[in-house]
């Protein structure tokens, strides 16, 4: 890494009590009680392909968050949110919870909701895929869609609608992805603890995109108590204003296509002081990579997977043999099955050209 001399920012005081549940890893079960047994426990996969096919002297490994029940990373917060709710008592039978989110986060609460039996209301930007939609509706949540240009703090906008449906429903329950402390510790408890196992405690870099930056920080942190020497990267596509220094974030709410990470304002869980550099990366070569990830390694992700892979790559060709960098895919495929997976909508925003022959000679477009 170039900034391999800057120290890390995080200070851990590892002696002080933590004042939030601790959820312990568990293995996974012969028999899942329900579905939601099956989040966490997500493979860790050699990219060996790409690593031969970039000449990378060093190790490239992903961590496959798709495999989640619900399909995303953020399965983790929406059981870990609904059962700290639970636990608390501010969640009963009857009650309703509201969430807005860029899909997966309603994907995952709407999980736990229908297994635990409550109405579940998602508010969600119009620029979010029709397939997350069908897939909220058929878990049974109501959806609202919302315009994906209202700024944050809008009364239109996706967080706006969330707090009016809020004071509108008795017994309803904002869960609150962008301050619940639910959100980082699903990581902190479960995802860093994982990665550090199939690691061995063995890595030097991770690389992640940031949404609500709760993976980030919930990960950083872990990873920084245990492996004091890693290096954080954070990966903010063009157009969002997470990554520092702010210089990086030229063209700031500029819309792009890349779904689920990146925002107009820094969410209370993201814990910038944790990351120790910033890439920014555009839509063209973040979908790219997302077919060449399914296309070489047979890994069905998201978008946002390719964002991360390719500042991966980016930072993965700085360091030696011997080294190791982790690369987190957040969700499948599935959600983007008319969007980047489809190569007309990709020919139609200039991502991809036109093919008209292939070497046989056939029409294959
Ligand atoms: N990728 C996708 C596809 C997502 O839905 C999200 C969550 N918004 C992220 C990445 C980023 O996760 P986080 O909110 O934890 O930063």
């Amino acid at each position: 890494m170039t900034d391999s001399s800057r120290p890390s920012k995080c200070t851990v005081n590892s002696a002080a009590p933590s004042p939030h549940r601790v959820v312990p890893l568990t293995p996974p079960p012969k028999i899942c009680n329900t579905i939601l047994d099956h989040i966490g426990n997500t493979p860790m996969v050699r990219l060996s392909n790409i690593m031969a096919a970039e000449g990378l002297q060093c190790e490239l490994l992903a961590k496959c968050e798709y495999f989640n029940a619900g399909g995303s990373v953020k399965d983790r917060i929406g059981k870990r949110m609904v059962e700290d709710a639970e636990i608390s008592g501010r969640l009963q039978q009857g009650h309703t919870v509201i969430e807005p989110t860029s899909g997966n986060t309603g994907i995952g609460l709407a999980l736990a909701c229908a297994i635990k039996g409550y109405r579940a209301i998602i508010t969600l930007p119009e620029k979010m895929s029709q397939e997350k939609v069908n897939v909220l509706r058929a878990l049974g949540a109501e959806i609202v869609r919302t315009p994906t240009e209202a700024a944050w703090d809008a009364p239109e906008s996706h967080i706006g609608v969330a707090m009016r449906l809020n004071k509108e429903i008795p017994n309803s329950h904002i869960l609150n992805q962008y301050t619940n402390p639910g959100n980082p510790l699903a990581h902190y408890d479960g995802t860093a603890e994982e990665i550090y196992n199939q690691c061995d405690g063995k890595l030097d870099v991770i690389v992640m995109g940031a949404g609500t930056g709760g993976t980030v920080t919930g990960i950083a942190r872990k990873l920084k108590e245990r492996i004091p020497n890693v290096k954080v990267v954070g990966v903010d596509p063009v157009g969002s204003i997470l990554a520092e220094p702010e210089s990086l974030n030229v063209n700031a709410n500029q819309p792009y296509a890349v779904e689920g990470i990146g925002y107009d304002f820094i969410p209370t869980v993201l814990d910038r002081t944790l990351v120790d550099r910033w890439i920014k990366t555009t839509d063209k070569e973040s979908l790219l990579m997302a077919r060449r990830l399914i296309r070489e390694e047979g890994l069905l992700c998201g978008g946002s997977s390719g964002t991360a892979v390719v500042a991966a790559l980016q930072v993965a060709k700085e360091l030696g043999p011997g080294q190791r960098c982790v690369v987190l895919l957040p969700d499948s495929t599935r959600n983007y099955m008319t969007k980047f997976l489809n190569d007309d909508w990709m020919i139609e925003r200039g991502f991809m050209e036109r093919q008209t022959e292939d070497p046989l000679g056939n029409a294959t477009i």
